[in-house]
């Protein structure tokens, strides 16, 4: 288990790059880690994610209570507890507004087709969740409709989220998202987002378990040739069961050297 100061140092470092990467403006955005069974750190309110010291987060127990001294936490810090008591999984969470992701969040258009092999593998489809008013219940309802198939979300009219087994990971999904909202743009100025048939898609899912991808996220809209929907991750090889893919932390980021190898079999096993 990492030390509280380490977390904070991670939520810390996190929150620089979520800021230098211009994935907020201002004080927007929160960031948060579960520390054990009983408290989270989660980023202060009226704080910038980009400025933040490792003192200014606020250790919460999953009631709300604030435990710490200091700074207050943000506005949708029952949000976060939420989602940690629905996903055991789940070490930590980033919610910023990345300008491409909530471009398409604005809108009204979801990520959920099958497009982009790393995408696919790590998040699956990218649902968008209705609109909520921010730091209200109403806010994170609609994400709990998803929150079992899904790591990463579009929120509408809002912004974006993403969740994962540790801080980087989240981060990282959030990272994934954001780069491929931007590719789905300029694909869309350029003539359009082809997307990727079944059986590839199929293949990419089959990989999850080779390369120790634990994401259990579906795809519910994507084109197969036949025009079916493409509801394939449930009952495939990939587990719904979120507990039986717990690891230690940090263990599941995904190995990019891996992944490439991977998607450069597929390719090659395509063309023949
Ligand atoms: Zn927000």
């Amino acid at each position: 288990m990492k030390s509280i100061y380490q977390l904070k140092k991670e939520i810390v470092d996190v929150g620089r790059r979520t800021y230098e990467r211009g994935y907020v403006a201002s004080n927007d955005g929160n960031i948060s880690a579960r520390l054990d069974e009983s408290k989270v750190l989660i980023t202060p309110t009226g704080v910038s994610k980009g400025f933040m010291r490792p003192e200014d987060l606020v250790l919460v127990d999953y009631d709300g209570n604030v435990l710490s001294q200091g700074k207050r936490p943000s506005s949708e810090v029952f949000m976060h507890l939420c989602i940690y008591k629905e996903r055991p999984d789940v070490n930590s969470i980033c919610h910023a507004h990345p300008v491409y992701a909530t471009g398409h969040a604005v809108a009204g258009l979801s990520l959920e087709k099958c497009v982009l092999p790393e995408v696919i593998i790590v998040l699956g489809g990218i649902p968008l969740v209705e609109y909520g008013e921010p730091g209200t219940e109403e806010f994170f309802k609609p994400v709990l409709k998803y929150l079992k198939d899904h790591d990463a979300f579009l929120l509408q009219n809002h912004g974006a989220l993403t969740i994962g087994s540790d801080v980087l990971n989240a981060y990282h999904k959030m990272e994934t998202l954001e780069h491929f909202a931007r590719i789905s743009y300029i694909a869309q100025q350029l003539g359009g987002v082809h997307v990727l048939p079944r059986d590839d898609v199929e293949q990419l899912i089959d990989a999850r378990a080779r390369y120790g991808v634990p994401a259990t996220a579906v795809c519910q809209t994507c084109d197969s040739p036949g025009g079916e929907s493409c509801e394939i991750y449930q009952g495939a090889s990939a587990t719904t069961n979120h507990n039986a893919n717990l690891k230690p932390s940090g263990s599941t980021d995904i190995d990019r050297e891996r992944l490439v190898k991977m998607v450069t079999e597929a390719v090659l096993k395509k063309l023949g």
